[in-house]
């Protein structure tokens, strides 16, 4: 025999078992987002290298260490994306939208990139995110966090924090970087190897370091909170009055400076406790700076992304049964006879109920394995074509998730039955 081709470290299939999970996830997920208005683009995964190094920044872990890059023979650079960001704001310049007015967009796809794989992180996985170019105001800041919270709710998700900083404008961050710089050259001899190189190129970077070893060094540095712009001040004033009246709890986290250059101002994640290290499952901020910075006429812009693996392993661990259609049935066929039947009354319950899964056993197996196959599908329902019930034109219905009766109907009255039910 030869030997199993294994999938590549850190990227993972979707197997069938764990299919009605992410189907729910993702459908409740694109459904929300559409009910706020957003509309739904996609973007290649791949992209020039050069994309995701103006967008991301040179001094990142994804642009010095993460992505998945290769020469073409013409010399172009190109990588698999490891964000959606990058990739929107190119397509957003190259089509001229955000003449268009106000865009709101969002995306779901996967994303790519090289790190030590671990529950909750990998070398493929999956975002859905979502961008709005144009809008400056704190309101619209919210309303990411009103769908955000939502959308923990539809899912059944509890012990979820919301925690909130701001960046306040690039001047402001610039003359900060300086007094960052003066309070962590001071204490050189406690930082670590990657800090010693961030304090050169991304000094503000050095605050989200995961070392416990630097975390008492991080806890006493300035904070940027402190350091703020009034106009910076103000929105995120409003952006807390917004979040208050909307009832949504959040704590303000200083630290949270985020791993990508690009963020201004708002900054915010969604985490967990329940999850370990990997405790984040959404992130993101205001980036008005970036459309500019990509060649594009400046734009304001805010956005985010939910790692969809970190969710559904969430999922996993709080929520207990979800429904992915209101009603299922499983045609079980007895004899040969049935074969015919049992096809145009699948076609004919497709046509009648928008919300139903049909399995119609294609096993031809015994009555007994049949009904052990229903069971195993968790179908509510079989629908039986016995030789009786097709010689009178009629159906059995038994309910399988309940102790109500089987009964025998005519194959409207069937059709009905499963109507009204669902
Ligand atoms: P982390 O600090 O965990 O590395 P990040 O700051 O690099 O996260 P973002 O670039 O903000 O992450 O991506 C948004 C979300 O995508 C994260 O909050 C997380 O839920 C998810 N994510 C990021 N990297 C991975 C990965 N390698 N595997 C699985 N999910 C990921
Ligand atoms: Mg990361």
């Amino acid at each position: 025999m030869s030997k199993k081709i294994q999938a590549i470290r850190g990227m993972n299939d979707l197997l069938p078992e764990d299919s009605d999970l992410w189907t729910f996830v993702e459908r409740t997920i694109a459904d929300l987002f559409i009910s706020y208005g957003y509309k739904n683009i996609r973007t290649p995964v791949v992209e020039k290298t050069d994309t995701f190094c103006r967008a991301i920044g040179q001094a990142t872990d994804i642009v010095e260490k993460e992505m998945y890059s290769w020469n073409e023979a013409n010399g172009d650079s190109l990588s698999l994306r490891p964000e959606g960001t990058a990739g929107c704001v190119r397509m957003m310049i190259e089509h001229n939208l955000p003449r268009e007015g106000i865009q709101k967009v969002f995306y779901q796809g996967a994303m790519f990139r090289h790190e030590r794989p671990q529950k909750g992180r990998y070398r493929q996985f999956h975002q859905a995110g979502l961008e709005v170019f144009g809008a400056s105001d704190a309101k619209v800041d919210a309303e990411l966090m009103m769908m955000t919270h939502s959308l923990w709710q539809k899912l059944g998700l509890t012990n979820v924090t919301l925690e909130i900083n701001t960046l306040g404008s690039s001047e402001a961050r610039k003359s900060f970087r300086d007094i960052l710089v003066t309070y962590f050259s001071a204490h050189k001899n406690l930082l670590d190897e990657d800090s010693l190189r961030r304090l050169e190129t991304n000094p503000l970077r050095i605050l989200d370091s995961k070392n416990k070893d630097m975390q008492s060094l991080i806890n006493g540095a300035p904070k940027l909170m402190e350091h703020l712009d009034d106009e910076s001040e103000k929105h995120f004033e409003k952006f807390k009055t917004y979040l208050n009246a909307l009832d949504i709890d959040f704590v303000i986290n200083t630290r949270l400076v985020r791993g990508l250059d690009y963020y201004n101002r708002t900054v915010f994640e969604w985490t967990t406790q329940d999850l370990g290290a990997q405790g984040t499952i959404c992130a993101g901020g205001r980036y008005d700076g970036l459309v500019e910075k990509m060649g594009g006429k400046p734009t304001t812009a805010v956005g985010l992304a939910i790692g969809l693996e970190r969710l559904i392993l969430l999922m996993e661990e709080q929520v207990i049964a979800i429904k992915t259609k209101q009603i299922s049935i499983y045609i079980i066929t007895p004899s040969d006879d049935a074969q015919l039947k049992s096809m145009q009354i699948a076609s004919l319950l497709h046509d009648a109920i928008a919300e139903v899964i049909i399995y119609n056993d294609i096993s031809l197996g015994s009555l007994k394995s049949q009904f052990k196959k229903a069971d195993k599908a968790g179908a509510d329902f079989a629908l039986i074509l016995g030789e009786e019930e097709l010689s009178n034109g009629q159906v059995s219905i038994k309910p399988l998730k309940s102790q109500e009766p089987q009964q025998t109907l005519s194959l409207d009255k069937a059709i009905k039955y499963f109507k009204d039910y669902t």
